[in-house]
């Protein structure tokens, strides 16, 4: 059984006979997974074999960026251009609709970055990007020794015009982020105390840590996203554990690698893509992106 139902609802949630297939083998670290509606592809990380890849609607895979800079997570901007944290770089990406590359933030205050790892956009158009240090840390990862220029490690909020602020600034690690609503982020760090935490948020992009949303076992929460309904998917040690929008466990997918990272995409939305160590995963559901 790889579906785990902690409550029967959770059953409901994907067509009969619905199981984890396998569509890439062979990786290090996947990471990253964001679908790009125009172009039929989802696009993922293999942070440690430094390279993207991108998986098509018609079930083909490619090779997309090799270098990748060491690429790590994704997401779209408002306008749907897909945007990418690169440890190697130390800075937050777009790419252009012919393809090439534009740097959106490099420094703050005059600081270089640590390794943005993943990102989200907020629904006035701001980019919420996470800056752990993994990247610098961890050869494997793009590390080159490089020091931290900033004090800590922090969430960044780039705004529409480019202006560039750090409204968290309380984490050890944040790493994977979601917004559940305008006012509300869901922060996962996997530093010490590994757990999500909830932060309100103001229109004029400020944040209050409210208190510990959730945390999974066995594992850390690296990467989450919500559904229409607003119920969490996030990544966990035994797979992609799915919780009610106030944290409460439905159910479990259950994978047999640590799962990284999770999207929805697909066509019509409904296939969720998992990014799990050395794989990469589709399992459709009844439900998708919130
Ligand atoms: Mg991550």
């Amino acid at each position: 059984m790889t579906l785990h139902a902690t409550r029967l609802e959770f059953t409901g949630l994907f067509p009969a006979g619905a199981a984890p297939e396998q569509l890439g083998r062979g990786y290090t670290w996947t990471e990253g997974p964001t679908y790009v509606p125009s172009r039929g592809v989802v696009v993922f990380s293999d942070v440690r074999q430094n390279r993207t890849w991108a998986y098509s609607d018609g079930g083909e895979l490619r090779e997309e960026l090799n270098p990748s800079e060491y690429q790590n997570g994704h997401t779209l901007d408002a306008q749907g251009r897909l945007i990418a944290c690169s440890h190697g770089q130390r800075a937050l990406l777009r790419q252009e609709p012919d393809g090439s590359w534009t740097t959106l933030a490099r420094t703050f205050e005059g600081a270089r970055f640590n390794s943005p790892n993943d990102v989200a956009l907020h629904p006035d158009g701001s980019l919420w990007f996470t800056d752990p240090s993994y990247g610098l840390d961890k050869p494997e990862e793009g590390g080159r020794g490089e020091p931290m220029e900033l004090p800590g490690r922090w969430v960044f909020r780039l705004a529409p015009d480019g202006t560039l602020t750090a409204p968290i600034r309380d984490r050890d690690k944040p790493n994977g982020l979601v917004f559940a609503s305008a006012d509300t982020l869901l922060l996962a760090d996997t530093g010490k105390d590994s757990a999500t935490y909830r932060y309100d948020v103001t229109p004029d992009g400020r944040a209050t840590l409210v208190g510990e949303h959730f945390r999974v076992n066995p594992g850390k929460t690296d990467g989450l996203r919500v559904d229409e309904a607003g119920r969490i998917w996030s990544s966990a040690g035994d797979g992609v554990h799915v919780l009610t929008p106030d944290g409460q466990e439905l159910g479990r997918i259950l994978f047999p690698e640590v799962v990284s990272n999770l999207c929805f995409g697909g066509p019509d939305g409904t296939a969720l893509y998992v990014t799990a160590t050395t794989g990469f995963w589709r399992i459709m559901t009844l439900t998708r992106a919130g």
